[in-house]
């Protein structure tokens, strides 16, 4: 895959860059290993006064960010403005609480006299350059919620963004840059999926993270394994949303519509199986196909879309392939289901219903605004439903009853449980998850300790 600016709204090639070569990357190595030996010894203060000035550079370049992301992408461009004051929050976050975060920790007095010692702690130290390797859903954010909290624990970046993102890619190093780090802290190579193997070969590399698909996580994590490197994985998710009879279950359906179109759909924690017990089963889908069918889907430039069109030719085509699938097999399509004649790569809103476990839907993950239906008998059946997944990223569920939140909450296997609510990502939240949708967390406490070197002091 070339990198290049193509418009998902066109088809139309807009620019087309020059991959780094050997020489360029070497460079960018050296750089990275010998600003990583002074960065390491900055203090919080500063590293946290940096990274609020790429906070307020960021917010003043809202619109024009916005406006790359979605040419690049195709997100409705309130989404993308969303997404940018998004990454300026997540940036300020870090910078207030990185320090108390990565404090020292100090053993109980008894722990340490149990050990002969006289004091002990423990402190978070950077570990060096830590590739990320990025998708472009969410171009901006993705990459932010790995560099914030990589940059304020002392660590130097390098990004290996999505062939597709390029423009953004580039802004984002220029965005650290205007902001005061020097050049080796935030580093984007411009090069294809072919290139990562080398560089996370490198000695000069100690870490990677990984936001994508299973075969790039399992690429990344092989040769990650060979080096006995650290790897986090963020990959792919396909969410349950449950209903139950005591839900409101107009809100609920309101928010499984937002919940599985966000993002035109491509989301990783998007809502992509809506589970829903007989009781309130017809209710739920009549208002839920009624809510799908009302979004504006066009141009994504305009201020009122809300479903633009899919970042790739070939991300639809996989999309209407897993629909036609369904169909061929008996599901039934509610709404959409038939790509529009017009140019772009734009698929429509689509509810499937019917579905069953033979169906390649059930099992693999839709990256676009297509849900399925599935109407459960009790708890136990929409446990086990929500269960037959090889993902396992964050789940929903809607009741207004406690008994069944604990269930939910002990029986779901998934990163996350969100009751009453959409799965959204927060810096305060650890968010990744368990089975094939990785490893590791990002965010919060437990994101900024993945990349850190976790040393015991101790004094004899
Ligand atoms: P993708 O093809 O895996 O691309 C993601 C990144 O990995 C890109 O930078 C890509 O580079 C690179 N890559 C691809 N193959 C590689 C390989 N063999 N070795 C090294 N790097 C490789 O993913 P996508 O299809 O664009 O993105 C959608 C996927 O990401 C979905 O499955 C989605 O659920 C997942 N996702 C997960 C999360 C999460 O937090 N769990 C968040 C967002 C998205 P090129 O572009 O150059 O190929």
């Amino acid at each position: 895959m070339s990198i290049a600016t193509v418009n998902p709204a066109t088809g139309e090639t807009l620019k087309t860059y020059q991959a780094m070569g050997e020489e360029e990357i070497e460079r960018r190595l050296q750089l990275a290993e010998a600003t990583f030996r002074t960065y390491r010894t900055t203090s919080f203060a500063e590293r946290a006064r940096l990274l609020e000035r790429a906070a307020d550079l960021l917010d003043g370049d809202r619109d024009e960010v916005a406006r790359t992301m979605t040419t690049e992408m195709g997100k409705p461009v309130a989404q993308a403005r969303a997404e940018a004051a998004k990454c300026a929050r997540a940036m300020r976050w870090y910078a207030e609480h990185a320090e108390e975060l990565l404090a020292d920790e100090e053993p109980a007095a008894a722990d340490v006299k149990d050990s002969g010692g006289s004091r002990a702690l423990v402190r978070y130290r950077p570990l060096g350059p830590v590739l990320a390797v990025m998708p472009w859903n969410f171009p901006l954010w993705q990459v932010v919620r790995f560099a914030a909290p990589a940059l304020m624990a002392g660590n130097v970046g390098l990004l290996k963004h999505a062939s597709n993102v390029p423009g953004t890619a580039l802004y984002l190093e220029d965005l650290f840059h205007r902001a005061g780090f020097t050049e080796g802290c935030f580093q984007t190579l411009l090069i294809g999926s072919g290139a990562v193997d080398g560089v996370l070969r490198d000695d000069r590399v100690k870490a990677a993270t990984l936001t994508g698909s299973e075969p790039a996580g399992r690429a990344v994590a092989s040769t990650a394994g060979e080096m006995i490197k650290k790897t986090v994985l963020e990959l792919g998710g396909s969410d349950p949303f449950v209903v139950m009879p005591s839900a409101d279950v107009r809100r609920a359906a309101e928010v499984a519509v937002t919940a599985r179109v966000q993002n035109n759909g491509q989301s990783c924690i998007a809502a992509k199986r809506f589970i829903v017990h007989r009781d309130v089963y017809d209710a739920f889908t009549e208002r839920f196909v009624a809510g799908m069918r009302a979004l504006k889907m066009g141009d994504p430039t305009q201020e009122d879309t809300e479903v633009g069109p899919l970042a790739s030719e070939r991300g639809r085509a996989d999309l209407e392939e897993l629909v036609d699938d369904a169909r061929r097999s008996g599901a039934e399509v509610l709404c959409g289901g038939e790509r529009p004649a017009w140019p772009g790569w734009y698929y429509p809103p689509t509810v499937l219903a019917g579905v069953t476990r033979e169906m390649r839907v059930h099992r693999e993950e839709t990256f676009g605004p297509v849900a399925t239906l599935y109407r459960a008998a009790d708890l136990d059946e929409a446990v086990l439903i929500a269960n037959d997944s090889p993902f396992g990223l964050s789940s929903n569920v809607w009741t207004r009853d406690e008994a069944e939140v604990d269930r939910f909450v002990r029986d779901l296997e998934a990163g996350g449980v969100y009751v009453n609510g959409m799965t959204a990502s927060h810096p305060a939240f650890p968010f990744g998850g368990i089975k094939r949708s990785g490893y590791g967390r990002e965010l919060s406490g437990h994101g900024i300790r993945e990349f850190c070197n976790i040393t015991t002091v101790w004094h004899g």
